[in-house]
């Protein structure tokens, strides 16, 4: 399954803002938005005019790279969300929010998304009781996510467990944290999506 491995502080210095994909540490000083925020390469300091077309690529790289998707399922995401009623950038949106692994890191078991990932990956979850493996499955309203029993005993699992009292999640998870499942309760709205997109750029960008 193919999958970025290069240096993730890299991709937010090119997008300019923090993408939140090293866990603890994006809340340090090592952080390197707050050290060096220029943009990566030899030119990056280069005060240059991004012009409209630029803009779009931007929030639809910055978007696929804060959820850790790559292009083939970002566009899948795009056409289902199209294929959907209402506004398709919001769809767009809640539909990434929906990915499993971005549930398991919203509940509070994973430190960033991409370690999520990781965890749905090496099946440490499962979905409504049955082990699950697949991070891009999009949970619906009801679905159960839980750490599968035998998994309970990996070390980075324990310690996920200890620090889940002090994580918040958001409301339409309903998180169980003595146990460690969450029930999604509603369907993520816009409103409940913390970061600062602006997904009718991305509309504009794939309408051309
Ligand atoms: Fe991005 Fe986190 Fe690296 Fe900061 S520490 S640049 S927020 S990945």
């Amino acid at each position: 399954m193919a999958r970025y491995t290069g240096p993730v502080c890299r991709l937010c210095r090119r997008e300019g803002t923090k993408l939140f994909l090293k866990g603890e540490r994006c809340m340090t000083g090592k952080c390197a938005i707050d050290r060096r925020s220029t943009v990566p390469g030899q030119h990056g300091a280069a005060n240059k005019k991004v012009r409209e077309y630029g803009m779009q690529l931007r929030e639809k790289q910055k978007t696929k790279r804060y959820y850790g998707v790559l292009e083939t399922q970002f566009r899948n995401c795009y056409a289902e969300a199209e294929r959907q009623s209402g506004m398709t950038g919001e769809n767009l949106l809640v539909l990434l929010e929906r990915r499993l692994d971005n549930v398991v890191y919203r509940m509070g078991m994973a430190e960033s998304r991409k370690e999520a990932r990781q965890l749905v990956l090496h099946a440490h979850f499962t979905l409504n009781g049955k082990k699950v493996n697949i991070p891009s499955i999009t949970v619906k309203v009801g679905d159960v996510i839980a750490i599968k029993e035998g998994a309970r005993d990996n070390a980075k699992i324990k310690s996920l467990m200890e620090g889940l009292a002090s994580r918040l999640s958001p409301k339409w998870l309903e998180v169980n944290r003595e146990n460690a499942t969450a029930k999604v309760v509603a369907l993520p709205a816009r409103e409940d999506i913390d970061f600062d997109f602006n997904e009718q750029l991305i509309v504009e960008l794939y309408s051309k």
